[in-house]
C-alpha cells in the first residue's frame, strides 16, 4: 500500500514524501479514502498510531480546491476547525497542519488558554482556514467576536474522550452551536465508551469507522517489563536501572505533578539531569524542557499524563512507569510514546504492592499478562502490607483544580483533567 494509492495530491504526496514516510499506518490507510469522499468519521485510535496525519492529509486535500493566495483576511474565512483538550495537543497537530501543509497555499493557527490573547487575536483577524483550538479559548474568543464559523467546512474533535473526561462536554455542544449544520465531522477517540457513542450519534451524519484496536499498534512493538519494587525503593531503582543499563532520553511517568517535581529533583541528586513537565508549568517552561530533551541536554523528562499528551516526540526508546496510571488507557498511551510507527521501543514499569489491581486492570485491557522481572537485590519485602495510593487531591489542594473564572476547565490544567479521570469510576476497565 502506497500514499499514491489512496488518491492524494501530488503537494500532499510531496510532503509526505519529505517526512520519510514510505507507507500509510493501518488508520491512514482506512481513514484517508474516508474523509476524501466528504463522510463522517468516527475513528478510534490513540496517539502513536498516526492517526494525526489520518485526518489532516485529507482535509487539506478537501480544502485545497479553493484555496487561494491573497492577502486579505476576508479571503480566509476558516474552513476547518480542529477541537482539541489541551495546548500540547493543539499545537503538535497544527504543526502538522504546516508540515502536511507546506506545499499548499492554505493559511492555519492555534488557539488555547494559559497564554496572552491578544496574538492569537491578530492572527484570526488577519484570517487562517484552519483553525486548532482547545475548547475553552475558543469560546473566550467567539465571545469577543473574534470568530466566524459561516464558511465551515470539516470538523474534527481530537481525543473526543480526553475532551470528556475533562469536562468539556457543554463548551463542545456550545461550539457546535456556532457552526453550519452542513458540514463533514470527524471525531477521533481512543475508546468508544457509551458516551462518546452518544455525542457521535447526536452530532455525525451516517458516520464511517474506523477502529485501530491497541493490540495492532504500539502496544505489540513495544517490550513491556514490570519490575516489582517496593514504594519506598522505587526512586533508587529507577535511578540503579538508568545508570547501570546506560539508559539516555527516558520518558518517566507519575501520577501526579508534586510527585514529578519531587522525582526529577532526587534524580538530580543522583547525578542523572532530568526535568518534569506538567500542568503547573508554563508554556515557556514547557517548551524549553522538551527542546532540552530532544537535543539531549536532558537525560529524563518526568511527566504527568495530561503534560504528556500531545507531547512529538518521536521513537523514544524507554518510557518508565515510576507509578502505573489510574485510568488503564492511560497506559497505553504512555507507552504509545515508544515504539511509535515501526520502530522499537521498551516500556518499563516500577509496580509496588499498592499497585496490584491497578497492573490487573491494564493487563484485561491488554488482554495479556505482563513479564514480571525482579532486578536483583530490589526485591519487594512481602511484609510491607498494600496503602491506598496517593491521588494527589490531599495535602493542601497540591492538585489545584484548574477551572477558570468562567467556571469551565480551562484546557491543559493536569488538576481538572486528572480529577476528573479519578471521579469518573466508568473509565476503569472494560
Ligand atoms: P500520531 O499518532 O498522529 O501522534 O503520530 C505518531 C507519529 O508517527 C508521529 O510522530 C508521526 O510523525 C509518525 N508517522 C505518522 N504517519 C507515519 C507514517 N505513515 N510512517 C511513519 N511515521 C509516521
Amino acid at each position: 500500500m502506497s500514499f499514491a494509492s489512496l488518491g492524494l495530491l501530488p503537494e500532499l504526496l510531496r510532503a509526505v514524501g519529505e517526512q520519510g514516510y514510505e507507507h500509510p499506518t493501518p488508520i491512514q490507510a482506512q481513514a484517508i479514502p474516508i474523509v476524501l469522499e466528504g463522510r463522517d468519521l468516527m475513528g478510534r485510535a490513540q496517539t502513536g498510531t498516526g492517526k494525526t496525519a489520518g485526518f489532516t492529509l485529507p482535509l487539506l486535500q478537501r480544502l485545497s480546491p479553493h484555496a487561494n493566495t491573497s492577502a486579505s483576511p476576508a479571503r480566509h474565512p476558516i474552513r476547518a476547525l480542529i477541537l482539541t483538550p489541551t495546548r500540547e495537543l493543539a499545537m503538535q497537530v497544527e504543526e502538522s497542519v504546516r508540515t502536511y501543509g507546506r506545499h499548499i497555499p492554505l493559511r492555519s493557527t492555534t488557539i488555547f488558554g494559559g497564554v496572552n490573547i491578544n496574538p492569537q487575536t491578530k492572527a484570526l483577524r488577519a484570517g487562517v482556514e484552519i483553525l486548532v483550538a482547545t475548547p475553552g479559548r475558543l469560546l473566550d474568543h467567539q465571545q469577543q467576536g473574534n470568530l466566524n464559523f459561516s464558511q465551515l467546512e470539516v470538523l474534527v474533535l481530537d481525543e473526543a474522550d480526553r475532551m470528556l473526561d475533562m469536562g468539556f462536554i457543554r463548551d463542545i455542544q456550545k461550539i457546535l452551536a456556532l457552526l453550519p449544520a452542513k458540514r463533514q465531522t470527524l471525531l477521533f477517540s481512543a475508546t468508544f465508551t457509551d458516551e462518546i457513542k452518544q455525542l457521535a450519534s447526536k452530532f455525525l451524519r451516517d458516520p464511517a469507522t474506523v477502529q485501530i484496536t491497541p493490540q495492532n499498534t504500539a502496544a505489540e512493538l513495544v517490550r513491556q517489563i514490570v519490575h516489582p519494587v517496593d514504594r519506598e525503593r522505587k526512586r533508587a531503582l529507577l535511578s540503579h536501572l538508568i545508570t547501570s543499563r546506560k539508559l539516555e532520553q527516558v520518558l518517566v511517568f507519575t501520577r501526579t505533578k508534586h510527585g514529578a517535581n519531587r522525582l526529577s529533583e532526587q534524580l538530580d541528586k543522583d547525578g542523572i539531569s532530568s526535568m518534569a513537565i506538567h500542568g503547573n508549568k508554563s508554556q515557556p517552561q514547557r517548551i524549553k524542557a522538551l527542546e532540552d530533551f530532544k537535543k539531549g541536554a536532558v537525560r529524563v523528562l518526568v511527566a504527568t499524563d495530561i503534560a504528556a499528551r500531545g507531547l512529538d516526540i518521536d521513537m523514544l526508546p524507554h518510557v518508565v512507569n515510576f507509578e502505573l496510571p489510574q485510568v488503564p488507557e492511560d497506559y497505553i498511551h504512555r507507552i504509545g510514546r515508544t515504539g511509535r510507527a515501526g520502530s522499537e521501543g521498551e516500556a518499563l514499569s516500577l509496580v509496588c504492592v499498592d499497585e496490584k489491581q491497578l497492573l490487573k486492570d491494564i493487563e484485561k485491557l491488554l488482554r495479556k499478562e505482563l513479564p514480571k522481572d525482579v532486578v536483583a537485590g530490589y526485591a519487594p519485602d512481602p511484609s510491607i502490607p498494600a496503602e491506598p495510593i496517593q491521588t494527589g487531591r490531599s495535602g493542601g489542594g497540591r492538585t489545584g483544580g484548574g477551572r477558570s473564572s468562567s467556571g469551565r476547565p480551562s484546557a491543559g490544567r493536569s488538576g481538572a483533567a486528572s480529577s476528573a479521570h479519578r471521579a469518573r469510576p466508568g473509565a476503569r476497565g472494560k
